[in-house]
């Protein structure tokens, strides 16, 4: 992104690491030092999908931080697009999995709730996948509302339309291997955009994963770049200033095409 023409337009930030203590907000003691203790002691696997390597631990501190980060600038008054890899909405409290360690997106609302002015959080998670860690997460605080389409049947298995948070805080759009463009924008007019706005977010956080796009070689799904765009504007008309933050996408070509056409939105 950094070759585009409209790069010089972009505050580019380096971000900070999270803390472990800042993780003990969300995920237990025992997970942070497992994936700690797994990865100082040279690597090894933490789910069949979930390889660490002796310097994952440090990464996945800096990949989390830099979603914080991502709050700050939007109490500066400015969107943010985090760029940090590895992506965070399959991590449970307990358990990392599916190129998981730790739950950034979750962090960083729980984050956010804890800064002056900032009374209800949503999560709008597009990544193909369900972003199983995320709901496991914050579905018992009534602060955090969190949606997703996803592609059904696939991984994780979770994200049935039945599994409604403990407060009606969780909406779960299962869509079939095929769907593109025409019935995701029916969808999220319908039923997305409706569920973010009678919630009444002082922040709204997107889990912008790119593997929903139609050359991506994991899902069946067919969306095109134009598709995330479409959704990130019409989410920039509830909230002025959004935060977005990279999940999957697996088509470096796609992602790359995706990436840069969200982020002329927040310019
Ligand atoms: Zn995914």
């Amino acid at each position: 992104m950094k070759s585009c023409e409209f790069s010089k337009n972009i505050n580019w930030k380096r971000p900070r690491f999270a803390t472990s203590l800042e993780l003990e907000w969300i995920h237990s003691k025992e997970h942070i030092e497992n994936v700690k203790s797994v990865s100082e002691s040279g690597g090894g696997y933490l789910d069949p999908d979930t390889p660490v390597c002796p310097e994952s631990y440090d990464i996945a501190l800096k990949s989390a931080g830099a979603w914080l980060d991502g709050v700050d600038e939007i109490l500066a008054g400015n969107s943010a697009l985090v760029l940090s890899r590895p992506p965070g909405h399959h991590a449970e409290a307990d358990r990392a999995m599916g190129f998981c360690l730790f739950s950034n997106a979750a962090l960083a609302a729980t984050y956010a709730l804890k800064q002056q002015g900032i009374k209800k959080v949503v999560i709008f998670d597009w990544d193909v996948h369900h972003g199983n860690g995320t709901q496991h997460i914050v579905q018992s605080n009534p602060d955090i509302a969190y949606c997703s389409i996803h592609q059904f049947p696939f991984y994780p298995g979770t994200g049935s339309q039945f599994e409604k948070g403990d407060h009606g805080n969780v909406l779960n759009i299962p869509v079939p291997s095929g769907y593109g463009s025409t019935e995701y924008r029916q969808i999220f007019d319908k039923q997305v955009l409706p569920f973010i706005q009678n919630f009444h977010p002082d922040l709204l956080i997107i889990s912008a994963g790119f593997d929903a796009h139609r050359n991506d070689p994991l899902a069946g799904i067919n969306l095109e770049a134009k598709d995330f765009a479409y959704m990130t504007k019409h989410c920039l008309e509830i909230q002025p200033n959004l935060l977005l933050g990279l999940e999957g996408g697996y088509d470096l070509g796609a992602l790359e095409e995706c990436v840069v056409g969200v982020a002329v939105c927040l310019l």
